[in-house]
């Protein structure tokens, strides 16, 4: 395969593109314009095209781009006259580098390119950034960058902006996101990883863990310690677990359905949530609105919420129990837990702070031995996170630990991932 070319649409990839146009920034005279395209493909129902209408509809937007690059333009400081230049960088979206005196008659192109012979529709996300020749250092992977970073202002709705206009002084990335986040919910956005969880002697899957994810359609996927204290912010938290428990709660009984036989996946109740009475409630009828055993269902809370002054969580944690969930108290050991404390409190699980396995020390491993054995006389199970090498699978083996979870075991799965490797071992 030639990595100099575009294998869908023939344009050139992102590394000649790229090369390309570091040329031409070099010799420019004129000033030009980067336009950022993300094609983004709906149906109107919101609904993702067709394979192959969304083919289509690529292949017929590079064959715009590339007659507005072939138009010869005096861009450049030698005397002859050269095209623009249009390429596909790895990330799926188009962009074009043409004068900018010809910019608003290749936008109004673009828009207007006769796209409706599709069945889906064609709703692209614009973002320009300019050039101009009194920056003679500027590369294009900069100015890529910056009419990205407009175009993702625009991403949602479709639309055109442009870079300079942008007050961004007020709009940080973090600003965008948040403006992003009510209609990425709406739009599907978010999806579930699993993580699954394995007795570590005989490497037999036990479980797994629920992990939220955003796939945002130009960042690609963000991990949650960077966007829920986002979701946080626009108060969405509600909407956004309920959206994520019901997204593994389907996902569980869809696999029942197809008659593998499921095993239990915990899903992360975050600190702020146990103050809300909305989400007990949800959660102890989540079970039964998708006919499951609240068995499959174990619900991880973080350690310092067990040790809210107010008892909510407590009181919560209660409920949920005698309802039949089993509860984890995630991040044992990242705060200041009052071993003492945990004789009394309602826990079946303590999943162990990675931080335990960062050093291999005496000291570590008595630790490590000390809170297994506390663990065996409080009947609790332990399950270690972050579990990244053999050295550490093998010292947890050895003090006796039973099961683990962590990247040495698995990385977090995709709905795709673990579902065909539930279909190997549950069948
Ligand atoms: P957590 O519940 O303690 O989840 C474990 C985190 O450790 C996950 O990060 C996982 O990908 C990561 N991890 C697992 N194995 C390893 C390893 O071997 N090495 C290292 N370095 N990391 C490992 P992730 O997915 O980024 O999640 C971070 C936190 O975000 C979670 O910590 C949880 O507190 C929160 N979270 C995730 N999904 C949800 C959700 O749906 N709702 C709520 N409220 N919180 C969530
Ligand atoms: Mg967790
Ligand atoms: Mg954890």
């Amino acid at each position: 395969m030639n990595s100099l070319i575009d294998p869908l649409t023939g344009l050139p990839s992102q590394t000649s593109f790229l090369q390309q146009a570091d040329n031409l920034l070099e010799r420019a005279c004129i000033p030009l314009s980067l336009i950022y395209i993300d094609p983004r493909l709906y149906y109107e129902g919101g609904m993702l095209n067709s394979l192959e209408e969304s083919e289509k509809i690529l292949l017929h937007l590079a064959e715009v781009l590339r007659s507005l690059a072939a138009m010869p333009l005096r861009a450049s400081s030698t005397d002859e006259a050269e095209d623009g230049l249009c390429g596909r960088l790895s990330s799926g979206i188009f962009v074009l580098l043409i004068p900018t005196e010809r910019e608003q008659a290749a936008l109004d192109t673009i828009i207007h390119s006769k796209l409706s012979w599709t069945r889906g529709f064609f709703l692209p996300a614009i973002g320009i950034a300019h050039f101009h020749k009194s920056d003679p250092h500027e590369q294009a992977s900069a100015l890529c960058h910056r009419a990205g970073l407009a175009c993702s202002l625009r991403a949602l709705d479709g639309g055109i902006a442009f870079y300079d206009e942008v007050d961004w002084d007020r709009i940080s990335q973090n600003q965008v996101l948040l403006e992003e986040l009510p209609l990425a919910l709406e739009r599907k956005e978010f999806s579930v990883y699993f993580q699954p969880q394995y007795e570590l002697r005989t490497g037999k899957m036990v479980g797994a863990e629920a992990l939220a994810r955003w796939i945002h359609p130009i960042l690609g996927r963000l991990l949650p310690d960077y966007f829920i204290p986002l979701v946080n912010k626009c108060h969405m938290l509600r909407e956004f677990n309920q959206y994520i428990w019901d997204f593994t709660a389907s996902y569980l009984k869809n696999m029942i359905h197809d008659g593998i036989r499921p095993l239990p996946i915990s899903i992360n109740l975050s600190p702020e949530e146990v103050h809300d009475p909305e989400m007990g409630h949800f959660l102890e009828q989540l079970p039964d609105r998708y006919g499951l055993s609240p068995r499959l269902l174990p619900v991880e809370l973080t350690e310092s919420a067990w040790i809210t002054p107010d008892d909510d969580a407590i009181h919560l944690i209660k409920r949920l129990r005698k309802k039949g969930f089993c509860v984890m108290m995630d991040d044992f050991g990242s705060g200041f837990s009052s071993l003492s404390r945990l004789a009394s409190l309602p826990v079946d699980t303590l999943k162990l702070d990675m931080s335990f396995l960062e050093t291999d020390s005496p000291k570590n491993r008595a630790l490590l031995s000390s809170i297994l054995s506390m663990g065996r006389s409080l009947n609790l199970n332990i399950i270690p996170e972050g579990i990244e090498t053999k050295d550490q699978a093998e010292l947890l083996m050895q003090l006796g630990y039973r099961y683990g979870q962590g990247f040495y075991y698995s990385h977090p799965l995709s709905p795709g991932q673990y579902r065909k490797l539930m279909e190997k071992t549950g069948r």
